[in-house]
């Protein structure tokens, strides 16, 4: 039987996850991944195996109270009969928010939670969730070592001009200040960078994760310069149903004209937002391109349009730029999107090779073009078992 580490990355109402196999000094196997979706609602968990084939799928009935911690128990139960109780070894969670103190992988306890749990004001939508999840699997596993490994941790580099907030100092005492997440993608990609372009990786590059959460990073040498999100998740490009950067004289608009309160901003803000606001129909890229609604090409464009304008902003952050790179859901299939954001760069030197991005190739630039331009598949489970492995099982050092 292998030893598995079993990843969580809990939201508000699902749980990615995935089983990897402990392999010493080389990468995690993925065995496993799957979900549970629509908590809160009705429930639905289903495990694939690393080809995508359906291994098991349970529903529950609508209006189920089932919480996180309930639903976790079909999890744990359906690994112990796929893999035997001896196998699983350890957990390792994203945990949004690490604060200034956290930003490498640590061994959780119950002082430590009740310390990450201080900085849910920082993440309200994402903090408790994730932490919810940490203290079920203590319940239901008592024994089980659990590894936190933070989305902010890959952006403690950034320069202090690049992480201050133009506020009263006190604030920024406090720890109101520029953070970044989607590290764990971004520590992935720089990874994988590496191994595909070494010359590239070693240079000044810029990554876009476009998925339904979106963000760029600006590194160097594998290292965040900059990125797009800041203090939340809120910051930065347009997305699936998050604002991105937005003047704060209109928040407080929105409270003195319409008199909208706090909760209502927040939902706002986080859910009715992006895409979905800007087109009214959907979040979802796919259903935006497949839309001749004037509004949805709207939508497209100001997706597109941001995305370009914090390149160029980035650019300026490294002093320049040798690559770029696309990844999540949209960065890694939406070619279209890819496409209109290059052509938008074309003062950059950034040539589109076609036919290479039709078929989401790994390199989808032209042989001249100055910048060159990579698509490559993020994988923060991977990232999330390397970590883990590295803080529980140093000796079997696995390669990130
Ligand atoms: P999450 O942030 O939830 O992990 P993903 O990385 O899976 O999200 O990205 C979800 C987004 O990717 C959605 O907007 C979806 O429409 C888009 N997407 C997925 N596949 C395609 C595709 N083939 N073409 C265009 N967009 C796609």
């Amino acid at each position: 039987m292998p030893q598995a580490i079993l990843t969580l990355n809990a939201g508000s109402s699902s749980i990615k996850f995935a089983l990897h196999e402990m392999e010493p000094g080389t990468r995690p196997r993925r065995l496993s991944h799957g979900q549970i979706e629509d908590i809160g609602n009705a429930p639905h968990f289903v495990v694939r195996d690393a080809d995508g084939a359906t291994l098991t799928e349970q529903r529950w009935p609508s209006g189920s109270a089932l919480d996180h911690a309930a639903l976790l128990t079909p999890l744990l139960d359906w690994i112990t009969g796929h893999l035997g109780v001896e196998s699983l070894v350890a957990v390792g969670h994203r945990i949004v928010h690490g604060g200034n103190a956290y930003y490498r992988p640590v061994r959780l306890d119950p002082a430590l939670v009740v310390e990450l749990a201080r900085l849910s004001p920082l993440a309200p939508l994402h903090q408790p969730h994730n932490l919810a999840a940490v203290r079920a699997i203590t319940h239901l596993r008592p024994g089980l070592p659990q590894v936190a490994c933070f989305d902010t941790a890959f952006h403690h580099g950034m320069a202090p001009t690049v992480t201050r907030l133009a506020l009263p100092r006190r604030f920024t005492d406090e720890g109101v200040r520029r953070y970044g997440f989607h590290g764990l993608s971004y520590e992935y990609l720089a990874g994988r960078l590496r191994e595909q372009a070494p010359t590239l990786a070693s240079g000044r590059v810029i990554a876009a994760h476009l998925g339904n959460g979106a963000s760029l990073c600006a590194m160097h040498d594998g290292r965040s310069v900059d990125t797009t999100m800041g203090f939340t998740a809120l910051d930065g490009l347009v997305m699936g149903t998050r604002c991105g950067n937005l003047d704060p004289g209109a928040l407080l608009y929105l409270q003195q004209v319409h008199g909208l309160s706090v909760a209502a901003v927040e939902h706002m803000l986080y859910h009715d937002s992006g895409l979905l606001g800007v087109s009214g129909i959907s979040n979802d890229m796919r259903t935006l391109l497949a839309s001749s609604d004037v509004h949805a090409q709207e939508a497209i464009d100001l997706f597109v349009f941001r995305i370009a304008r914090e390149v160029g902003a980035l650019t300026s952050s490294l002093g320049g730029v040798d690559g770029l790179v696309f990844s999540a859901g949209i960065g890694e299939r939406a070619a279209p999107i890819r496409a209109a954001v290059c052509a938008r760069l074309a003062w950059l030197g950034i040539t589109c090779d076609d036919d290479a991005n039709a078929a989401n190739a790994a390199l989808i630039s032209t042989p001249d073009s100055r910048v060159q331009v990579r698509v490559i598949a993020t994988d923060e489970e991977s990232m999330i078992a390397t970590h883990t492995i590295n803080v529980l099982y140093p000796t079997s050092r696995a390669t990130p």
